[in-house]
């Protein structure tokens, strides 16, 4: 195989396709694989998985893994086979077109980022399920950020760790009980190559601390036209200690996590300063990623010849700050000597003492009894911050107003963005085969438009349910495989194992609920009365079956716990063949569900729910969403585009919130949810429930697309930003 010529790239560069000068087949299809751009497109998807579909199953739908397996004659020989030249051809020469363009609206809202991009910072990372470095909601968020904004245009680099051991896989036991298995996931494997700087030499960064250097390398990863850069300590010169500092997400304690922070933030910065990149505005993608902005600081102190106040006012105006977290103990915090320990030296160049430097972290600068906390820094070192969704934003002014208390809570400066989904990585092949038929022709450029997605009621009711109908299949298929291999594993008897291919019924009303298993994500509130359950469950006429799936963190013995509980349902004659735990919840396993499900359940202890995405993906395949009024539903629900559980209140006693939303959760189903579905006409079809469908798709779907999401932000944070537009400090 030849090796696939690969150039440095300042970013001015960057959008000339380097690395695309294939000759033959083989090379054309490692180019495809080089670059997550396949990944939304499912003609490419196809196109690996026809080359070996077992194999394509097998290795996580990873083509660089796939091809691996593969000679160059072997390949050629293949392709005669099936007569993939021209697929192979054709999807090539899209990917050239693709990263040499930049599309009309890039162009027009987002030309003047021009050659200072946005700098997008996250500690994860959600692209595809064969590039575990996600472990959740955050992640796949930042995933579609930037596959959005690759696809509109936005000048945009994202910088994130890279954890060679990404979050666990998630096995559970024969008592229900999960554990946790870390893989080493093999970088020959991933489209990942060492990132070249100005002088064409891969790139170290190095920052001291007062107990000794850490230093980083950087990977590059290719999503359509954005860089995605990731820093990775497993370098020799790191301590032992050091190398696997990014092995895993969220693994460690409080001084691993300051570390990962130290190494994503200042060692992201000058990674872009080593790639002759400079940011026209820094977008810190939650509080993890803070420190970013010191160290941007001290590059305009020392580049610029600023003082430390200038520095800190011209940063401010250039940084975007995104909060996710509702309630005050999800924040990181940090005590001062972890902080003098990561951010002395870097403190030294600033010319401030460790009190100043607390302060910056602090509500009350001289609370000597409050430890840093990342998000009051993103807080203070931006002009920019916003919320997940417009309910969030509601409450993060109200949890934040003691920062500002001369201000009125309407003035605290925090608005909102709603989050939103990717869609081309979300809507099934066979609903974009069917849209493709009916909507205009160059809707996929045209997602935002509202008018676009009203074409979905010119759709022949049958004809979206028999869609419907054939991705529900697909996804009972793939449940009976997964659970049946899960009990294979854990040794049951054969009986249980040929058992567990026969669960579930195409007929029966089928929800979902895949996500953590974060206590306050309330897993199991549909069990608040199991007797209840059971009946409707077991009812002859208007049954109803459950696919759970979801990872509880490892530490989270109350959220494995609720695992435990409902995995263990399968041994109650009265749930089994009725209730299924999917292990393993990821990428793969979401789209699966939020494709298949004819009803996409939520219920979180509301507020807590910042947004939510995985119900905006159902909206996109026709399922109907069933949730609390919180985070985007609370903005997203007519009633007549899904279904609400209760009426967005909240009682002080979680107990008592309990078990009011638990009453009417079972309230609606059993007066809505239910009749409504089972309710048919004489060809058999649920017209009501169809209809319902057609609206949640064209009231939703365009508001709650990572398109909408992205443009938002250009227009009403990033150009301002970029522009150093002046405003009042949040800092005083
Ligand atoms: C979309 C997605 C999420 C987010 O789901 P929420 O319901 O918003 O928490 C989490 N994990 C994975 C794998 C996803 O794809």
């Amino acid at each position: 195989m030849s090796q696939i010529e690969t150039l440095p790239m300042p970013y001015a560069q960057s959008l000339v396709p380097t690395g695309l000068s294939a000759e033959n087949l083989y090379e054309k299809c490692v180019a495809l694989a080089r670059n997550l751009w396949w990944s939304w497109h499912a003609e490419v998807i196809n196109l690996f998985r026809d080359l070996d579909p077992i194999r394509w199953r097998q290795l996580d739908h990873n083509p660089i893994a796939l091809l691996a397996e593969f000679t160059p004659e072997r390949l050629e020989m293949r392709a005669a086979e099936l007569v993939l030249y021209s697929r192979i051809n054709q999807a090539y020469r899209r990917l050239k077109e693709y990263v040499s363009e930049t599309p009309h609206w890039g162009r027009t809202h987002a030309g003047v980022l021009g050659s200072k991009p946005v700098a997008y910072f996250s500690l994860e990372f959600g692209v595809h399920e064969s590039v575990p470095i996600y472990s959740g909601g955050l992640g796949v968020l930042s995933g579609d950020h930037i596959k959005s904004a690759s696809g509109l245009g936005v000048p945009l680099v994202a910088i994130g760790l890279f954890y060679d051991q990404g979050y666990f896989k998630q096995h559970l036991d024969i008592n229900g009980w999960q554990h946790e298995e870390y893989l080493d996931t093999k970088v020959e494997n991933l489209p990942m190559e060492p990132a070249l700087g100005l002088d064409r030499k891969p790139i170290t960064v190095t920052i001291d601390t007062r107990s000794g250097k850490l230093l980083a390398k950087v990977w590059l990863m290719r999503v359509g036209r954005v860089n995605l850069y990731l820093l990775d300590c497993d370098v020799p010169s790191n301590s032992p200690e050091d190398r696997e500092l990014t092995s895993r997400l969220y693994g460690g304690d409080n001084r691993t996590r300051i570390r990962q922070e130290l190494v994503a933030g200042v060692g992201g910065v000058r990674a872009l300063k080593a790639l002759g990149i400079s940011p026209g505005v820094y977008h810190l993608n939650e509080g993890h990623s803070s420190f970013a902005t010191l160290e941007a600081c001290r590059e305009r102190m020392k580049d610029d010849g600023m003082s430390f106040d200038a520095a800190l006012r011209d940063v401010a105006q250039h940084t975007v700050f995104t909060t996710h977290t509702p309630v005050p103990a999800g924040h990181d915090r940090f005590d001062k000597n972890l902080i003098e320990e990561h951010l002395g030296p870097l403190r030294d160049e600033l010319g401030i003492s460790l009190d100043q430097l607390m302060g910056i972290g602090r509500v009350e600068p001289q609370n000597d009894h409050e430890s840093f906390c990342m998000t009051v820094l993103g807080l203070k070192l931006s002009r920019r911050a916003n919320a997940v969704s417009n309910l969030h934003g509601h409450i993060s002014r109200r949890m934040w107003a003691h920062l500002w208390p001369w201000r009125v809570e309407e003035e605290i400066p925090i608005g909102h963005i709603t989050n939103g989904v990717h869609i081309q990585s979300w809507l099934a092949w066979q609903m974009q085969q069917l849209y493709d038929r009916y909507f205009p022709a160059d809707w996929m450029q045209r997602m935002g438009e509202p008018e676009v997605w009203q074409t979905i009621h010119e759709i022949d009711p049958g004809e979206l349910w028999e869609t419907h109908y054939a991705m529900k299949n697909l996804l009972l298929a793939f449940v009976r495989r997964r659970v049946s291999r899960q009990c294979r594993r854990r040794g049951e008897s054969d009986e249980a194992v040929e058992a567990a291919r026969n669960i579930l019924d195409p007929n029966v009303l089928t929800i979902g609920f895949g996500r953590r298993f974060a206590t306050y994500k309330r897993a199991a509130l549909v069990l608040t009365d199991p007797d209840w359950l059971s009946e409707i469950v077991g009812d002859r006429q208007r049954p109803l079956q459950i696919v759970f799936a979801g990872k509880a963190h490892p530490a989270d013995e109350p959220g494995k716990q609720i695992i435990q509980r409902i995995a263990n349902l399968r041994h109650d004659p009265r749930f089994a063949g009725r209730i299924a735990f999917v292990e393993d919840y990821d990428i793969n396993v979401c789209r699966h569900m939020i494709q298949g499900v004819d009803v996409w359940l939520n219920n979180p202890r509301r507020p807590l729910e910042a947004s939510g995405t995985s119900g905006q993906k159902a909206v996109l395949n026709g399922a109907l969403n069933l949730s609390i009024l919180d985070g985007w539903w609370a903005e997203a629900c007519d009633g007549t585009n899904g279904f609400a559980i209760g009426k967005g209140t909240a009682h002080v006693d979680d107990r008592i919130t309990d078990e009011r939303d638990g009453r009417a959760l079972q309230k609606v189903l059993t007066e809505e949810v239910i009749p409504l579905y089972y309710d048919r006409d004489i060809d058999g079809l649920p017209r009501h429930w169809i209809k319902r469908m057609m609206n949640s798709i064209s009231s939703l779907a365009w508001r709650f697309s990572a398109d909408r999401m992205v443009a938002d932000y250009v227009r009403h944070a990033y150009l301002r930003a970029a522009g150093g537009e002046s405003c009042e400090m949040n800092i005083k």
